[in-house]
């Protein structure tokens, strides 16, 4: 007897290669089984024909730390909307205010949080419409041995170190806080998210510094700093950074992301590693609103619906070294999202203020977290 059992969906797990109508099966907090008209015996079944179910969706940048930085969002509520399962706080706490975020966010939330940690001891402290401070501006807030020992002491929630270098960030600290937090993170053996806003540093400064499995984060950004050039034409330190094995992750935020770059890069056949919101106070109620929202663009672009489920499950499950959230498979843990994918007429607008049409858009309709049906949202 499981414990529940969602029946009769499209189940879309690209780790496992299944695109099909499937039953999916949860126990002890666990996926149990998935297959095509499992033994119906669940304490509760419920019906999702006609819908789509996914691994539980991974929003790899955002800011959840709401309330002790005034950048933060409430994770509850953005997840409700979005079917986000799990949100990775994409540096607002630094070694000096992490245990807050774990004591105070992570634990008591239903949606899993896991996060980057600030090179700087603050985190992002001064962040709001009228007020602009960039953590990485003053290089005493930076101080890696801090940094080191706090992420030695909590490995269960941190899976990297984020850096935001830029002149928004770190006023004229250019590339040193990478630096820095590279240094960090090779100790730990995990990956650094870099943010890139206005020079300095420039983009290919910052893609030389990055490893094989680092994150650039605002990949998709427009100019400066943009991955196109005036013509349109992906550039060449771009498509060499791709190929040596930088991860490209979207954080859409309030600059990061433009329709033309994004046209542009599929066109040459980049598909973003990870698509992700940035969601935070200054653009929860646009232009990125959630990972769902930002997911819809994607699909509005051309690019098919299972790559960009891949690039909100199975990819930054990966990039994080988490590969058990990011698919279906028995034994993992139980976190699924139910989808709808709506007809109408729908605008998307990107941070240039270009407005796009779709005919479609992805719609939550539910989440499974931790193998317990979480809550039903209205949909379309
Ligand atoms: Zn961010």
């Amino acid at each position: 007897m499981h414990d529940l059992l969602l029946r009769g969906g499209r189940v879309i797990d690209p780790e496992q290669g299944i695109d099909g109508i499937c039953d999916v099966a949860f126990q002890g907090g666990k996926v149990a089984a998935i297959g095509p008209k499992l033994a119906q015996n669940a304490h509760e079944i419920r019906d999702i024909s006609g819908l789509i179910v996914t691994p539980g969706l991974i929003d790899m940048h955002s800011h959840v730390y709401w309330g002790a930085t005034a950048l933060g969002v409430d994770a509850e509520t953005i997840s409700k909307r979005s079917g986000t399962t799990t949100f990775v706080d994409a540096g607002s706490a630094g070694a000096g205010n992490f245990a807050g975020l774990r004591r105070f966010i992570a634990e008591p939330s239903t949606p899993r949080i896991l996060a980057y940690l600030n090179i700087s001891f603050p985190g992002i402290f001064g962040f709001s419409k009228n007020v602009m401070v960039g953590e990485c501006e003053d290089l005493r807030l930076l101080d890696s041995r801090e940094c080191l020992a706090l992420a030695e002491q909590n490995l269960d929630l941190i899976v990297g170190i984020k850096a935001r270098v830029g002149a928004r960030a770190g006023g004229s600290s250019g590339l040193a806080p990478l630096l820095l937090a590279i240094e960090v993170a090779e100790e730990l053996g995990l990956p650094v998210m870099a943010h890139i806003d206005f020079p300095p540093p420039g983009r290919r400064e910052v893609l030389d510094a990055l490893r094989p499995g680092d994150i650039l984060t605002h990949c998709f950004r427009p100019f400066p700093n943009a991955p196109i050039t005036r013509g349109d034409q992906v550039r060449a330190d771009i498509i060499e950074a791709h190929k040596r094995g930088i991860i490209f992750d979207i954080g859409h935020g309030f600059g990061g992301f433009s329709f033309r770059s994004a046209r542009a890069m599929l066109a040459e056949g980049i598909l973003p590693d990870v698509i992700s919101s940035d969601v935070h106070v200054l653009c929860c109620d646009g232009p990125a609103y959630d990972v769902l929202a930002v997911m819809s663009k994607f699909m509005a672009l051309g690019m098919p619906l299972t790559e960009v489920i891949r690039a909100t499950t199975q990819n930054p499950a990966r990039a994080m070294q988490r590969p058990e959230l990011g698919s279906l498979k028995p034994g993992t843990p139980g976190d699924a999202t139910v989808l709808d994918l709506c007809a109408g007429s729908f605008e998307h607008v990107d941070v240039s203020n270009e407005v796009i049409t779709a005919q479609t858009r992805l719609f939550s309709k539910g989440m499974v977290i931790g193998g317990k049906w979480w809550l039903e949202a209205s949909g379309c």
